[in-house]
C-alpha cells in the first residue's frame, strides 16, 4: 500500500505516518528527516540544502526528485511507503507519475494558519534523538531536557515564528494545489488533525475505510 500524507507544516503527519508504519510495517519516508539528514553531513549539497530550509523554502524540484527516486528504490519499499512531506509541488508529484508509481491514498490533514503557528513556535526538539515536545501541549519532565536521553530541548530553526509564516505562504501558494490535483484523480481524503494524534489517527482509519491490516 502507498500512502501519501499531505496537509500544511505542523499538521502532524510525521506523528501520523510514524504511527501508520509500525502498525503495517511499512517505512514512513519524511523528505524533511531525509535532508536534515544531508545537512548534518555537511556536503557542499548538504550546506545548498540548509540555506533553503532555514528561510523557510522548499528544496528545488530536481533535488528532490533525485532524493525520493533513490530513496523509494530501497528494498524496504517494495510492500509499500507512506510519503510525509513528498510531493510538495505538481511538478514533484508529476515526478512521481513518470515514475510509474502508483498511490492508494492521499490523506490531506486539515488544520487552521492560526493553531500551526502556536505549534510550531512551541514546538521543542531533541538534537540527539529526535524526539519533539511542545512547551505547552507536550513538555518535557523538566521543560528544558529530553525525557528520554536528557540532551538539551533546542528549537529547529525553520521553527521560529518568521520562518513559520513563510512555511505558510509557501505552502499556500505551491503545495495547496496538490489538494486538486488528488482530488480530481479520486484519491483524496480529508481528517481532522486541529485536535490530538489519537483522533487524527481515527480520522484516518475512517479515511480508508479501515482497510489497515493493524495489528
Ligand atoms: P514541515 O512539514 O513541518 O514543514 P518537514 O520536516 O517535512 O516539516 O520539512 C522541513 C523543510 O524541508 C521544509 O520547510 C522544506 O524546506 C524542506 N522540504 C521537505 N520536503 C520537501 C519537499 N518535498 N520539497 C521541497 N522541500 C522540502
Amino acid at each position: 500500500m502507498n500512502i501519501i500524507f499531505l496537509g500544511p507544516p505542523g499538521s502532524g503527519k510525521g506523528t501520523l505516518a510514524d504511527k501508520v508504519s509500525k502498525a503495517v510495517h511499512i517505512p514512513a519516508i519524511s523528505t524533511g528527516a531525509l535532508l536534515r539528514e544531508a545537512v548534518r553531513s555537511q556536503s557542499e549539497l548538504g550546506k545548498q540544502i540548509q540555506q533553503y530550509i532555514d528561510h523557510g523554502n522548499l528544496v528545488p524540484d530536481t533535488i528532490m526528485g533525485n532524493l525520493i527516486k533513490d530513496r523509494l528504490q530501497l528494498k524496504d519499499c517494495q510492500d509499500g511507503f507512506i510519503l510525509d512531506g513528498f510531493p510538495r509541488t505538481i511538478e514533484q508529484a508529476q515526478m512521481l507519475d513518470d515514475l510509474g508509481i502508483c498511490i492508494d491514498h492521499v490523506i490531506n490533514l486539515t488544520i487552521s494558519d492560526e493553531q500551526i503557528v502556536a505549534r510550531l513556535t512551541g514546538r521543542r526538539v531533541c538534537p540527539k534523538c529526535g524526539a519533539t515536545y511542545h512547551i505547552e501541549n507536550l513538555p518535557s519532565a523538566d521543560g528544558k531536557h529530553c525525557d528520554v536521553d536528557g540532551a538539551d530541548l533546542t528549537q529547529r530553526e525553520d521553527d521560529h515564528p518568521e520562518t513559520v509564516r513563510r512555511r505558510l505562504v509557501v505552502y499556500h501558494e505551491l503545495t495547496e494545489p496538490l489538494i486538486a490535483y488528488y482530488s480530481d484523480k479520486q484519491l483524496l481524503r480529508s481528517v481532522d488533525s486541529s485536535t490530538d494524534p489519537a483522533n487524527t489517527m481515527q480520522g484516518f482509519l475512517k479515511a480508508i475505510d479501515g482497510k489497515l491490516d493493524l495489528e
